[in-house]
């Protein structure tokens, strides 16, 4: 396992009080790895999961050529082309049956979506363009062309293809496709642990007496929410005073249950100090101001106690920032924990409403409301104040506006990418 200088001397642009996002992502990706341990669950309970290994096809979807329509299946080589082709119906078919006996030239079988095709026959008329008489139709010319209306054998699913690729997060198409396979379980990865705290004495939490200087932890309540939405398990370890053996004893206990530990606060630059101490003792950690806004401050590292190991991901307290730095470096590296495939992100380009400040050499997340304009092309606007202890302007938003590193002052009209957070939130 490489140490974290190690890793740092292979991510260009490295420097801990002034890093890029882009180094810090790289940074992250080296430094996590995926885990290992795999069960096995019926399908049904395996959405949102990560698929062990690949899903092969044992079979053909469909099995055989099959009609897509109700109509008379013939051959294409008997249909005229100017004049109406007239053909004896020997018998039907419905969807179930299995392959009817052989049809000849000049025949045709009436037949279901869904049934099998007959051997020889490859095209299906659909019902309402011909016209049946006492065991006969008389099919006008053009109205279909050989090969239609049939769903060839192993269209959907070749057998041994690959229909799922491992590390899939399983989405509700795929619990549907491994259905159609006949696969009542499949193998997943183990859920991620994640153990998850606040730090500071002036947090109260929910239900308590909020006393004077004091302040509800929302942070936790954040956290959990989002990484609910990873299908993560996770364990929520409450608030932390701010005193060195409270500190220790929650890292240590945290980097015994779990893969991954989530603290905010405490990392920032009057309180730093404090946790560095501790994590001398603990293991591997960095502290970075990251140049970014908000969330300069974050620890990032690795923890170990009785043996037992997690990866420490130190963001800052402010509650903004706390959900920025998550969706920044924190999703990510999770799901690749989790063993998931993963792209980045889609953005959406949308026009600024209004004039944006931003000065390069630093990422920029802003909070914004994505809108239709009277043209129907997406603009954005910013939420009210930005302050990152600000919450209300993360909750009012329904999409972070991304200011790149070495992007400057935006101009009202100008085009910026958004991060939606439909989907991701
Ligand atoms: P810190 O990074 O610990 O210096 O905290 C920065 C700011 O965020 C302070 O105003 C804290 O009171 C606030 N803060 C820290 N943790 C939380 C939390 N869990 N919930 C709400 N606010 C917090
Ligand atoms: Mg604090």
């Amino acid at each position: 396992m490489p140490t974290l200088q190690e890793i740092a001397s292979c991510v260009s642009g490295y420097d801990p009080n002034a890093l890029p996002v882009a180094q810090a992502q790289a940074f992250i990706g080296r430094l996590v790895s995926g885990v290992a341990a795999t069960e096995r669950l019926p399908i049904r309970s395996a959405l949102g999961r990560v698929l062990a290994g690949d899903i092969v096809s044992p079979i053909n979807v469909p099995a055989h050529d099959n009609s897509a329509m109700d109509g008379y299946a013939l051959r294409g080589s008997d249909l005229l082309v100017d004049a109406p082709t007239a053909l004896d119906v020997v018998g039907t078919g419905f969807a179930g049956d299995a392959r009817p006996g052989e049809v000849l030239a000049g025949q045709c079988l009436r037949i279901m979506t869904g049934a099998v095709m007959p051997a020889g026959l490859d095209t299906v008329v659909p019902q309402e363009f011909v016209t049946a008489t006492e065991g006969k139709v008389s099919i006008p010319p053009g109205v279909v062309r050989p090969g239609d209306n049939r769903r060839l054998a192993g269209e959907d699913l070749a057998v041994g293809e690959a229909a799922l690729r491992d590390g899939r997060v399983l989405r509700p198409a795929d619990i549907g496709l491994l259905a159609s396979l006949g696969q009542p379980e499949v193998a997943v990865r183990r859920r991620l642990r994640v153990a998850f705290f606040s730090t500071g004495d002036e947090l109260r939490s929910v239900g308590e007496p909020l006393a004077e200087g004091c302040v509800y932890d929302s942070n936790r309540y954040t956290l959990w929410a989002m990484l609910q939405r990873l299908n993560v398990e996770v364990l929520d370890m409450g608030v932390v005073r701010d005193e060195p053996a409270a500190l220790e004893a929650a890292f240590r206990h945290a980097a015994e249950s779990a893969d991954a530990v989530i603290t905010s606060g405490g990392v920032s630059v009057g309180e730093a100090d404090h946790t560095r101490h501790i994590m001398a003792r603990l293991g591997d950690v960095l502290f970075w101001r990251i140049a970014m806004r908000p969330g300069r401050p974050m620890a990032i590292g690795r923890i170990e106690s009785g043996g037992r190991a997690a990866i420490l991901f130190g963001l800052p307290g402010n509650p903004v920032a706390v959900m920025v730095t998550f969706y920044a470096f924190v999703r990510d590296a999770l799901l690749q924990m989790a063993g998931a495939t993963h792209e980045p992100l889609p953005m959406l380009r949308a026009a600024s409403v209004k004039p944006l400040r931003k000065k390069p050499g630093r990422t920029e997340y802003q909070r914004g409301i994505v809108s239709r304009a009277a043209d129907g092309s997406w603009q954005v606007a910013i939420t009210g104040s930005q302050g990152s202890g600000i919450l209300r302007s993360m909750s009012e938003a329904n999409g972070l506006v991304v200011l790149h590193h070495e992007q400057g002052d935006v101009a009202a009209g100008e085009a910026v990418d958004v991060l939606p957070f439909d989907g991701l939130i």
